[in-house]
C-alpha cells in the first residue's frame, strides 16, 4: 500500500488529507500524481466512478503551484455548475494548510458581480463551467494566458452539453505550452475527439475495465406495466426506510412532476433540474447533502461527478439514452469504497435495454418483485416499532406531564393503547394499502394469452397461405 509522502506531496497537503481522513492513495491516485508531478505530458486518465479522480488531478497542480505568483495558473473545466461548486469546495480542503493558495468556482446562473470581486483577488486556481468561464474571459475579467494546467473534468459530457463552441474559444485563449488533462470514467468517440482537437500526443492510464461500473454497485431490476411506474416507486421508497438517494427521470418536466407527486404523498422529496433558478439549486443540493431531505429526484445534471456521501440507492425511474448515462447514474452511489445499490424500473418492452446495459458494463441485473401491499405494510409497521423502541424518553420533562397521562389513559388497557399509537401513523399505511394490488406482470399468463393472439394470426396466416395456394391450384 503506498503513502501520499512516498506518491512526492508535501506535508501541507499530506496533513489536509489526514484531516479528511484520506488514509492511502486510491490507485488512479498511485498512479497519476507522480506521474503529473514528474512529466509535463498531456494526459487522459479514465478510472470508475468514486475512485478519486478529483484528487488525482488537483494534488499535483497543488503540490507544483507558485504560491508567489498572483495569477491563474490552472482552470479545471467541468460539466455542470453543481459539479464545479463541489471541485472547488474540495479543493479548498486540499489546500487548507497550503497558506497563500487561493481557489475560485465560476458558474453560470449565479450572480457577475460576486463572481468578478473573487476573480478580482487573484486566484491560482478557477474551476468553472464552459459557458461562464468563457463569458469572463471575453470581459477580460479572467486571464488564462499564463495558465501552466488545464483539465478538462468530465470531458465527454462538456461536447454532449453542446459546450464545443466555448471549449474551442476557451482554448484559444491558452498558451501553447500547458499542460492537458482529461478525467472521465468513460472512454467514447467524444473523449477520442477532445485528445484530436485539444491534446498533444497523451498518455493514457486506464484503470479497471474501460466503461464499467464501480464493483461494489449492485443492479436491480422491476418490471411493471407503464401505467404502474409511480406506484412501483412509492412501493419501493416504502420498503426502504433507510433510503437516501436520487431518482432519476429522463425529462425536467418528469423529474418536477414525480419530485411534486412525492412531496404531495408526504416523502421527504425534492427536484433538481435545470429549469430551476441557480439559487434554488444550490438550496436544494445543500439540504440533499445536509440529509434533510431524503430524496433527490433529478435529470442527468445530477449524474455527473456529483459526490454525495454514502448514497444508498440510485433509483432509475426511467432508464436514460446509452449505456454510459446509466453509469455514470449507478456510480453516485458505492462510492469510495462503499457499497451501493442501482435500481432501475421498466416496462415490459425494455427488457433489451436492460440487456444493452448489462452487456457494456460486464455484470448482470438482478430481477426484483415488487412488493405486495402487505410486505410494504409489515415493513413500515417494524419500522414504526423500532422507532418506538429506540426513541428516547426525556425522563426529566415528561415526569411533569406523569399524572395527567395516567388520569387520561388509566382506563385503557395497554395493548389497546399501544394499537392507538401506532395507529397514529399506520392508519395512512393501512389507508393508501387498503386495496393494493399486485403490481408485477404475470408472465406465465401473459405468455399464454400471448401465445394464443399468436397462435391466432398463424392460423390466419396459414388460412391465407393456403387460399393463394389453393387460387394457384385452381
Ligand atoms: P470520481 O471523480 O472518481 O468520481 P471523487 O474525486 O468525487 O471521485 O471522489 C469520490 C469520493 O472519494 C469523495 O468523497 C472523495 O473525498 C473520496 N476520496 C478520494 N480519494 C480518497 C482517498 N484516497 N481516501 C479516501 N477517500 C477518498
Ligand atoms: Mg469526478
Amino acid at each position: 500500500m503506498n503513502t501520499f509522502e512516498n506518491l512526492g506531496l508535501n506535508p501541507m497537503i499530506q496533513q489536509s488529507l489526514c484531516e479528511m481522513g484520506f488514509k492511502t492513495p486510491t490507485t488512479i491516485q498511485d498512479k497519476t500524481i507522480p506521474l503529473l508531478i514528474n512529466s509535463k505530458k498531456d494526459l487522459i486518465a479514465l478510472a470508475q466512478t468514486g475512485t478519486g479522480k478529483t484528487a488525482a488531478f488537483s494534488l499535483p497542480i497543488i503540490q507544483q503551484l507558485d504560491e508567489q505568483q498572483k495569477q491563474v495558473q490552472a482552470l479545471i473545466l467541468c460539466p455542470t455548475r453543481e459539479l464545479a461548486m463541489q471541485i472547488a469546495e474540495e479543493l479548498k480542503h486540499f489546500t487548507k494548510h497550503s497558506k497563500g493558495i487561493n481557489v475560485t468556482p465560476v458558474f453560470g446562473g449565479e450572480r457577475m458581480d460576486k463572481q468578478i470581486r473573487a476573480l478580482k483577488n487573484n486566484p491560482q486556481i478557477v474551476v468553472g463551467t464552459p459557458g461562464r468561464i468563457n463569458d469572463m474571459i471575453k470581459r477580460k475579467i479572467l486571464n488564462i494566458e499564463k495558465i501552466k494546467w488545464l483539465v478538462l473534468d468530465e470531458a465527454d459530457e462538456m461536447l454532449n452539453m453542446g459546450f464545443k463552441e466555448e471549449l474551442d474559444e476557451i482554448l484559444i485563449s491558452t498558451p501553447k505550452e500547458k499542460q492537458v488533462m482529461l478525467f472521465s470514467a468513460t472512454m467514447n468517440a467524444f473523449i477520442r475527439k477532445i485528445a484530436n482537437n485539444y491534446m498533444q500526443n497523451p498518455e493514457e492510464i486506464s484503470i479497471g475495465t474501460k466503461n464499467s461500473g464501480p464493483k461494489n454497485v449492485k443492479h436491480f431490476y422491476y418490471t411493471v406495466q407503464e401505467k404502474d411506474r409511480y406506484s412501483a416507486l412509492k412501493r419501493i421508497a416504502d420498503m426502504t426506510p433507510e433510503i437516501h438517494g436520487i431518482i432519476f427521470c429522463r425529462t425536467r418536466l418528469e423529474t418536477q412532476e414525480i419530485a411534486d407527486k412525492l412531496i404531495q404523498d408526504n416523502y421527504s422529496a425534492e427536484a433538481i433540474h435545470g429549469d430551476m433558478a441557480q439559487e434554488q439549486r444550490i438550496k436544494v443540493m445543500k439540504r440533499f447533502k445536509l440529509k434533510q431531505t431524503k430524496i433527490l429526484v433529478a435529470t442527468d445534471i445530477a449524474a455527473r461527478g456529483i459526490d454525495v456521501e454514502a448514497l444508498t440507492h440510485i433509483i432509475n425511474y426511467n432508464l436514460p439514452d446509452g449505456a454510459e448515462r446509466y453509469i455514470h447514474r449507478s456510480g453516485r452511489t458505492g462510492r469510495a469504497d462503499k457499497t451501493g445499490c442501482s435500481l432501475t424500473i421498466i416496462n415490459p418492452r425494455e427488457h433489451h435495454k436492460i440487456k444493452i446495459i448489462e452487456k457494456k458494463l460486464g455484470t448482470t441485473f438482478e430481477k426484483k418483485k415488487i412488493p405486495e401491499g402487505k410486505e410494504v405494510c409489515e415493513k413500515k409497521l417494524f419500522t414504526l416499532i423500532e422507532k418506538m423502541n429506540n426513541i428516547e424518553v426525556n425522563e426529566d420533562q415528561i415526569c411533569k406531564f406523569s399524572k395527567i397521562i395516567n388520569e387520561k389513559f388509566n382506563h385503557i388497557k395497554k395493548d389497546e393503547i399501544i394499537k392507538k399509537f401506532i395507529s397514529l401513523e399506520f392508519n395512512k399505511v393501512l389507508e393508501s394499502y387498503k386495496n393494493a394490488e399486485d403490481l408485477n406482470i404475470n408472465f406465465a399468463k401473459q405468455t399464454h394469452s400471448h401465445r394464443q393472439k399468436n397462435r391466432g394470426s398463424f392460423r390466419n396466416h396459414k388460412r391465407r397461405f393456403n387460399r393463394v395456394n389453393n387460387k394457384i391450384k385452381r
